[in-house]
């Protein structure tokens, strides 16, 4: 008999993954976490049945949040994660040796416990001497913090359940304020493709503009998410992402990476035009 996991993109449209066998399947107070294993996407994370990373592609979303910033700032040493309990931006990270201290704050201790045991490809760094988590709400977390940070990445699940609060006014206002006066906010923006996809987009979007004077919007192809195409919102309180990208500096680093470039990082932010269009009427 085939197994299949299915996602409902929309109330008419559905995608569907082959699974070879299910590794786990549990419940925490915030969620349930399922892990897959299939032959196209290797192993893959699901929370409450949506899709959060596959071992094929989450290397375009983690090189795409995490680097794109961090070739913008000139001196990130204090980095907050948001959500990310799988380690995959973490592990991205780690690569940088210019940053003293990372710290991670996920609501649900059971991923990151699940993550390491199923996912070990990317929650691999949590042991890195810089790296602290902290398992808490994240719209509770950053009320308390004040110029602390040079770069918040704020890397969480959909605009709904433990995820909801992450997309509110109050949690921009304070992640402004959490900020250094130079300092970098990152998030996963949903995707603009399907109706009610965009209408929360553009709700965030609106709101993020209104918290920061620098508000930009960039794209990445990732296959196993909603119509293949994702946006990431990138704030900040003096930086712009192209003009003071610091493509000499990234390049000299050496990193290999699989998706991002210096070149695709310019690019990314040229958007189609209904996307452009969206984000104009907020
Ligand atoms: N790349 C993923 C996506 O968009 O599908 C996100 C992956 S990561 C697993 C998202 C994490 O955010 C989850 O582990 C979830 O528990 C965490 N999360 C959700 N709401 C949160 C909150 N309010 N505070 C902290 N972490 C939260």
């Amino acid at each position: 008999m085939e197994l299949w996991f299915t996602e409902k993109h929309t109330p008419t449209v559905k995608f569907s993954i082959q699974v070879d066998r299910q590794l786990y399947c549990g419940h925490s107070e915030f969620q349930r976490i399922d892990v897959f294993d299939s032959k196209e996407f290797g192993r893959f994370l699901t929370l409450d049945g949506y899709m959060m990373l596959t071992e094929k592609d989450e290397f375009i979303y983690h090189e795409m949040i995490v680097h794109v910033p961090m070739a913008v700032h000139p001196a990130p040493k204090k980095v907050l994660v948001i959500g990310g309990g799988d380690g995959g931006a973490v592990r991205e990270l780690t690569r940088y040796q210019e940053i003293e201290q990372i710290d991670l704050v996920e609501i649900d201790e059971l991923v990151v416990e699940v993550c390491k045991k199923y996912l070990p490809h990317t929650a691999c760094c949590f042991g890195d001497e810089r790296v602290s988590v902290y398992y808490q709400d994240g719209l509770k977390f950053v009320r308390r913090c004040e110029q602390e940070y040079d770069l918040i990445i704020v890397d969480s699940t959909d605009p709904f359940g433990p995820g909801e609060g992450l997309f509110t006014k109050e949690f921009y206002g304070n992640c402004f304020k959490a900020l250094k006066e130079d300092g970098i906010m990152v998030n996963q923006h949903e995707s603009a493709f399907y109706q009610d996809d965009a209408v929360a987009m553009q709700r965030a979007h609106k709101r993020i503009v209104d918290s920061f004077p620098i508000s930009r919007v960039y794209q990445a192809h990732i296959p196993t998410y909603p119509s293949g195409h994702w946006l990431f919102g990138f704030a900040s309180k003096k930086y712009y992402p192209i003009e003071d990208l610091k493509a000499v500096k990234w390049n000299a680093l050496g990193f290999k990476t699989r998706y991002y470039n210096t070149k695709l990082h310019v690019g990314a932010f040229a958007l189609p035009n209904y996307v452009e269009e969206l984000l104009k009427d907020v």
